[in-house]
């Protein structure tokens, strides 16, 4: 079980990359995510997304994150460019219950010490959606990329075009 923990959303500002933070961590691996603030909006078109393209991807707005990362049982990883490089970390992190967070614009200090490891995705500023996406690539070995969930509908890989199929369950 793999949950995403996206804090500092700003819905007037930050619902386009909240978006893709949730479409992302769905994609690549991750079971929910979780919102510190509450957005309705943000809930409806990611639950749109996953009844068109199948699975039982969860999100969730309006989190208490604090508690929520205190109390957590499993280990917690916080994506940062001032963490430790992935490639060193990536074999000491438990899988079971991982708990990932990443940040929007500045993250609380207190983050830094809630969490168990501090992971940075090279050493440079760059963005949640990237270092989601590498992060959970590489701890799961490409493997999530593989699995296509029961879908309402269906991409098939086109060299030229999109070829979109309807499926009937
Ligand atoms: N300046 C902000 C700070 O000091 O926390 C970071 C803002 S950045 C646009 C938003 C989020 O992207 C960060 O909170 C972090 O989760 C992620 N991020 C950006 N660069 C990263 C990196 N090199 N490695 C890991 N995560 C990164």
């Amino acid at each position: 079980m793999i949950t995403v923990l996206r804090l500092g959303h700003r819905p007037a500002r930050d619902k386009r990359v909240t978006t893709h933070v949730a479409l992302t961590a769905r994609v690549f691996g991750a079971d929910a995510v979780l919102v510190s603030t509450r957005d309705p909006g943000l809930e409806r078109t990611v639950r749109g997304v996953v009844r068109r393209f199948g699975g039982s991807f969860r999100i969730e707005t309006g989190v208490p994150w604090r508690g929520l990362l205190r109390d957590w049982k499993g280990p917690r990883v916080h994506l940062t460019m001032y963490g430790l490089p992935i490639d060193d970390v990536l074999p000491r992190i438990p899988r079971d219950d991982l708990l990932i967070v990443v940040g929007a614009e500045k993250v609380p200090r207190d983050v830094y010490d809630l969490v168990d490891f501090n992971v940075a995705v090279g050493n440079q500023p760059h963005s949640e959606v990237a270092a989601l996406a590498v992060f959970l690539d590489r701890l799961l070995g490409g493997r999530s990329l593989q699995a296509e969930p029961t879908a309402r509908i269906r991409i098939r890989p086109n060299p030229h075009g999109k070829s979109v199929e309807n499926v009937s369950h």
